[in-house]
């Protein structure tokens, strides 16, 4: 199945955005900033709705298309998300301040950040920053769900390389493949999260934190 094909054509038969998500979508596609594909976006909006989460943090907002796009759809709920990015800093500002100006964004490190945020406090989780990184987050994201809470991980198949072996995957890119390989292996097995794999986009894992 040819995935881009797939991509378009999920994204022609999902409902139109609000005229200020298509904006900072076709800016952020024009500008090259990765923000979350079509069917993230619709199983975005479908869990939104479906689980209408009341605190949700969010790992890598780039310019804030998905924190904006959860605003839209989680009437009602917090929203926190956290970049380190100064240009995409520039641009996140703006749109919240004009669109979501009670979404709270943490400037920073989320490797220093996640340390300093409250236990149980987030009944939904977006984690889409750099791959590598997913693995040593961990910890800490299972600490700040509270009990039921959903963790949904983006970009979980490195491009289709996950699957490989370490040998046919290039040199420079092996480094991640370990780490989400373990990221992988770890929310399958973690003893605090039932997780599902999907192979959607560019792989998404959905987690939800047990019930004690
Ligand atoms: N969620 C966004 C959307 O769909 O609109 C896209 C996020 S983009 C794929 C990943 C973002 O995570 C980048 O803007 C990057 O700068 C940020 N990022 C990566 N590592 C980070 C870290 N350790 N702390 C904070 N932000 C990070």
């Amino acid at each position: 199945m040819n995935k881009d094909r797939t991509e378009k054509y999920i994204e022609l038969t999902q409902p139109p955005l609000a005229g200020y998500l298509e904006d900072i979508k076709e800016r952020a596609l024009s500008d090259g900033i990765p923000i979350v594909r079509s069917s993230v976006q619709g199983l975005l909006r479908f869990l939104m709705g479906y689980a209408a989460p009341k605190n949700i943090l969010e790992i890598g907002t780039a310019v804030g298309f998905s924190a904006l796009l959860m605003h839209e759809y989680a009437r009602g709920a917090h929203i926190t998300t956290i970049e380190n990015y100064e240009p995409r800093l520039v641009q996140a500002r703006e749109n919240f301040a004009k669109y979501g100006p009670d979404i709270e964004l943490l400037e920073g490190d989320a490797a220093e950040i996640l340390p300093t945020l409250e236990s149980g406090r987030y009944d939904f989780i977006f984690l889409d920053s750099a791959k590598g990184q997913y693995i040593s987050f961990l910890g800490d994201i299972v600490r700040l769900l509270a009990p039921g809470g959903m963790l949904v991980s983006d970009n979980v198949m490195q491009d289709g390389d996950v699957i490989e072996s370490r040998y046919a995957v290039r040199r420079r890119d092996r480094t991640i493949h370990e780490r989400m390989r373990e990221y992988l292996k770890e929310v399958s097995d973690s003893p605090f999260l039932e997780s599902a794999i999907l192979p959607m986009a560019d792989g998404v894992t959905l987690s939800y934190r047990k019930r004690d």
